[in-house]
């Protein structure tokens, strides 16, 4: 057996490695830089930690949250690797007796926040011993296009230039989006990295679609249907998370819940519950999953509509890490769309492109393409037409969710006169001079396509159809996916 081999049967009690692990290893031991892209669960790890058991220095490894390297280090030390972990939750002294420790090399993994690595204690340190390596974890923080844009992420590149002698450096991360990757490469400046990008499928997760009249009685169904299961309900805002939380704890569910606003220990308290097994169900925003290692969730259902793919993979994958069938199902009302949009247009992300993987949602839900497909060509990957494992492939998607026509015509005209009332706000102009109301109304029936299609609409000027047609177009398009007209 060789020496990866048997380490890893050694410390970790595995038998082989799963897919890519070993070549990033390699990769690592001989020193070149690597940018590795697992999907959450994929083991990413184990491939800086054996590296760095063999490797003659300390590995540091920058890490986004307290409660991740925490849980890391106990671990490690549970397989009797010495690993400490640097941050605000310490005390000055136990920092420095940490940071002694590594220097006499008795710390094979040091963890430390990004925002350390500007601390004096740490940057004097820095200069010091010998660093074999250096990993980033999670690290499409350093993003702004990323999940979790971290500004502190952005200085990790100055502090390894900095750096006397600079280690080779890798990058992991679950997230798949490409303008992402070349962030995370071009920011930390890596070298010619050994390149891993892991197949994102998980044939283990069936993913369904349902667009329920009253998400209530759907949600209940479900989990009538999952006795005892651990899952996570993901929800859009604070208020349905609790409203929500109150309403499964009445009936008697073991629950917990989670969102931003929570303070700290009451986070960890909630977290612990449901990680522990004190409680079935999680109710949360998507403040919560990072780094969460809970092996064993059998659903993730997203009570609305999560505002991109991106999101929606990151924390539907959250189920099944164990490799044993699990379902995502996401809940989906056209109203969500309304919600989403709002959500947009008070962040501070750019619109255009929020809107984009916004619609790309909505996509995903009308069930139009195998969801598994669908998702796969969205991270830039083949996949075939028809995976057999989901509601579409499955014809488990109930085909009569539409509503009577003159409901879905009433709401495309609702839709286009909040367009109007917010382009007049904008641009100062009255409403009627961008479209009136009768023309709102024939594009209903018409529903242009271009904006030539537009100057069909009676009284429309090619003036006011190039000036203001395009917002009201996408709109259009919106509905004809939403409704397959
Ligand atoms: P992530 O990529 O989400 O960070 P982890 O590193 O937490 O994934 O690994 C996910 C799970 O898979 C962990 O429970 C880990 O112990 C396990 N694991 C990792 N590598 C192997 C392996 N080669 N064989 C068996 N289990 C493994
Ligand atoms: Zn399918």
């Amino acid at each position: 057996m060789d020496e990866l081999k048997s380490t890893l049967l050694k410390y970790w009690g595995y038998p082989s490695f799963r897919p890519g692990q070993e070549a990033i290893i390699r990769a690592l031991l001989s020193g070149r830089d690597a940018l590795c892209v697992l999907p959450t669960g994929g083991g990413k790890s184990l491939c800086y930690e054996l590296p760095a058991l063999l490797l003659p220095g300390i590995t540091l490894v920058i890490s986004p949250l307290i409660s991740l390297m925490d849980d890391q280090v106990s671990r490690l030390d549970a397989r009797g690797i010495s690993a400490a972990a640097l941050h605000s939750g310490i005390t000055r002294a136990g920092r420095r007796e940490i940071l002694e420790k590594a220097a006499r090399g008795e710390i094979r993994l040091l963890y430390l926040s990004p925002e350390r690595l500007a601390a004096s204690d740490f940057a004097a340190f820095a200069r010091r011993p010998d660093i074999s390596l250096v990993c980033v974890d999670e690290a499409h923080c350093i993003s702004s296009w990323g999940y979790d844009f971290r500004p502190a992420y952005r200085k990790i590149g100055i502090f390894l230039s900095s750096l006397p002698d600079r280690p080779p450096v890798a990058a992991f991360t679950a997230s798949a989006d490409m303008r992402v990757r070349e962030d995370i490469v071009s920011s930390l400046g890596l070298r010619d990295p050994y390149t891993h990008i892991s197949s994102f499928d998980r044939p283990n997760l069936r993913f369904t679609v349902e667009r329920p009249e009253d998400r209530r009685t759907a949600l209940f169904r479900f989990l009538r249907k999952h006795p005892g299961e651990s899952g996570i309900i993901y929800c859009l805002t604070r208020k349905d998370t609790e409203r929500l939380f109150r309403m499964l704890s009445g009936a008697g569910y073991r629950v917990s819940f989670y969102h931003g606003g929570l303070s700290p220990e009451e986070r960890v308290k909630q977290g612990n519950a449901f990680l522990g097994g004190d409680a079935d169900l999680m109710v949360a925003t998507s403040a919560f999953g990072m780094g969460i290692d809970k092996s064993d969730v059998r659903f993730v259902v997203h009570y609305q509509l999560p505002s991109s793919p991106e999101d929606y993979y990151q924390e539907a994958g959250r189920a099944g890490r164990d490799g044993l069938p699990s379902e995502c199902r996401l809940f989906f009302s056209p109203k969500d769309v309304r919600i989403g949009r709002r959500l947009i247009d008070s962040s501070e992300k750019p619109r255009k492109e929020e809107r984009a993987k916004l619609h790309a949602m909505v996509r995903y839900a009308s069930g139009e393409t195998c969801l598994r497909a669908f998702l796969l060509a969205w991270f830039g990957e083949e996949a075939p037409a028809f995976c057999g494992n989901c509601s579409v492939c499955c014809g488990t998607d109930s085909p009569d969710w539409l509503p009577p026509k003159e409901m879905r015509e009433a709401e495309l005209l609702d839709t286009l006169h909040a367009v109007r009332r917010r382009i007049a706000k904008e641009k100062k102009i009255r409403q009627d001079r961008i479209f009136r109301d009768d023309e709102l109304r024939d594009m209903v029936l018409l529903l242009p396509k271009s904006k030539a299609d537009l100057l069909f609409v009676e009284g429309v000027s090619p003036f006011r159809a190039f000036a203001f047609g395009g917002e009201f177009l996408e709109e259009i398009r919106l509905w004809r996916s939403l409704y397959r007209q």
